[in-house]
């Protein structure tokens, strides 16, 4: 016969094992719904300010590697805007983008200057309500992913009229991640290990982490 404790024992055991394993295991982003947006695509290479690599090809390579650490997370649902090099609008972007159950939106983007010894990220938003929150936590992630990257500068938040960012109905962002236009950055992300774009994503990654870890995350509906 069993003794009350190994009763209680036994009904503990029970009971945490019957919880859902996402409730054990889960990463913040388990069971939410993410809309990224590659910048650019088919006719508008965005930056060719390094050679060979247009802003394009390197937006779609980060959004790809954040796809995939938001899935293997446990993200119920990942959208992408475009999956190929395809010439879309803004219009087709935040059409898409309405038209999901996504709950934010980050469109990735690589800066450029003419100064090519230039470095630093970037965040823009358009609505100050449904956006600029977002858009501070995806920076403060990016930064600190980054900034230990020689040279690197903190270049804040910005508003920016953007139709993409004013037309979502989600809180939505896009991230100057890094400048393209950059020596360092052109080397890094043309030297074909994917390093620094997998270290991209990550920062990117760590943001949306931060951003469903607010207790309770700030969601503003459609306005
Ligand atoms: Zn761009």
């Amino acid at each position: 016969m069993l003794k009350r404790t190994s009763i209680f024992v036994l009904f503990l055991f029970a009971f945490v094992f019957s919880l859902p394993q996402t409730t054990l295991a889960g990463s913040p982003v388990t069971d939410h719904k993410i809309i990224i947006d590659a910048g650019h695509g088919g006719d508008d290479s965005g930056s060719t300010a390094c050679l060979n690599l247009p802003e394009k090809i390197v937006n779609l390579d980060i959004s790809n590697d954040l796809k995939e650490l938001l899935i293997a997370n446990g993200a119920v649902n990942v959208y992408m805007t475009r999956t190929g090099d395809e010439t879309l609008s803004n219009a087709d972007r935040y059409n898409y983008a309405n038209s999901t159950d996504g709950e934010v939106l980050v469109s990735v983007h690589l800066n450029g200057s003419t100064n090519t010894s230039t470095d630093g990220t970037q965040g823009l938003y358009g609505k100050m309500g449904k956006d600029k929150a977002f858009t501070q936590v995806m920076h403060n992630a990016l930064w600190e992913g980054l900034k230990s990257t020689p040279d690197f500068t903190d270049f804040g938040v910005t508003n920016f009229a953007s139709g993409l960012l004013l037309k979502t109905t989600m809180p939505a962002t896009i991230q100057e991640t890094v400048f393209i236009s950059s020596t360092q950055e052109c080397q890094q992300l043309t030297d074909g290990t994917g390093i620094r774009q997998q270290q991209i994503a990550q920062s990117l990654y760590n943001g949306l982490i931060d951003w469903f870890s607010q207790p309770p995350p700030p969601r503003k509906g459609k306005h």
